[in-house]
């Protein structure tokens, strides 16, 4: 019997590993749980007799794959997969996939969340403004960019998009402006959020030069990664420009410095909480676990993403 091993540093809630577990005795398959370890000698260990795993942001690279001997697939339930060595999935023929969009919903509400509570002065009691009728630029139209447009939308914001790989079909027949080119959307928009991947073509990629051209006042949204964004290109726009706001779920590597010089002027949530919710805890935890049973019943890899 095919054993699937779920293995989290930081649990599910119990009810979606209530879910999890469900599922997966319901298909015949063994269920395992190693949670909050904190030697990776335990997730060796645990992996050892595992034919799939579930992981969240836990790392899974050329070691643990070796020390699972019968390993076929590994699942992050979750969208992000750069926690998982890829490449070396692919050179021991193991499969990687995601489970797209089951937290889409949960990060779209935090980033627009977070825009209401920096434009009413962070529930300070002081006077703030509104969203309505002020223009948002969405770079990365895929799951969450998509669903923050929606509900953007709802709240009468001017939406604009970018995303190299969505047509301008796609994003029109949401109601949504198509910008040709990331610069556009800075220029255009006071209010931009990042919602496209972290890989060696988009780290740094949100410079000096495209915040600088944003119109005031300039507020980034960052419910994607850290590396995203050039830091000493943010620090410089911090002291350059005070109508520069910056509200982050992933908190950067300069968070002390513009914590003492530029307060009033950020906010981060105190750790990445855009998928925290017990809605997506569960819906991508139960995904997760219905893609492996699917896979090892019937061999399908449509949400694999080391191909
Ligand atoms: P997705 O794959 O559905 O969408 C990403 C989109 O980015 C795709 O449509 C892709 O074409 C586009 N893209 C790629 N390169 C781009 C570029 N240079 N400029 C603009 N667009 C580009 O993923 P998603 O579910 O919408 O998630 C988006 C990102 O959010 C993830 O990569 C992950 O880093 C982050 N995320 C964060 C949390 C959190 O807890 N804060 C949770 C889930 C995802």
């Amino acid at each position: 019997m095919a054993k699937i091993l779920v293995v989290t540093e930081k649990p599910f809630a119990a009810d979606a590993v209530a879910s999890i577990k469900k599922v997966i005795l319901d298909a015949g398959f063994e269920f395992a749980l190693l949670e909050k370890y904190t030697d990776k000698g335990d997730f060796l260990k645990a992996v050892a007799d595992a034919d799939a795993v579930i992981i969240r942001s836990d790392i899974v690279d050329g070691e643990v794959m070796d020390a699972g001997k019968k390993l076929k697939i590994v699942v992050r339930a979750g969208a992000g997969v750069d926690n998982v060595d890829l490449g070396a999935a692919t050179a021991r023929n193991i499969v990687v996939m995601n489970t797209p969009g089951q937290n889409s919903n949960a990060v779209a509400e935090l980033a627009l969340g977070m825009m209401i509570y920096q434009v009413r002065a962070f529930f300070s009691g002081k006077s703030g403004s509104e969203l309505k009728g002020k223009k948002l630029g969405i770079l990365g139209y895929g799951y969450i960019g998509k669903r923050l447009a929606e509900i953007a939308k709802g709240l009468g914001m001017l939406v604009y998009a970018y995303d190299p790989f969505v047509s301008k079909e796609t994003v029109e027949k949401d109601g949504v402006t198509y910008m040709e080119t990331q610069q556009e959307i800075y220029r255009t928009c006071s209010t931009v959020s990042l919602h496209f991947p972290s890989n060696d073509k988009t780290k740094g990629s949100v410079t000096y030069e495209l915040l600088a051209s944003m119109p005031k006042p300039a507020v980034v949204v960052n419910t994607a990664r850290k590396e995203l964004i050039d830091e000493a290109a943010m620090l410089k726009m911090f002291a350059e420009r005070s109508d520069f706001v910056y509200l982050s779920d992933v908190e950067p590597g300069c968070k002390e410095e513009i914590a003492s010089k530029f307060p009033g002027k950020y906010f981060f949530t105190p750790k990445k909480m855009g998928a925290q919710t017990a809605e997506a805890n569960n819906n991508a935890g139960i995904a997760a676990a219905s893609q492996i049973v699917d896979f090892l019943k019937t061999g399908n890899k449509t949400y694999q993403v080391n191909k």
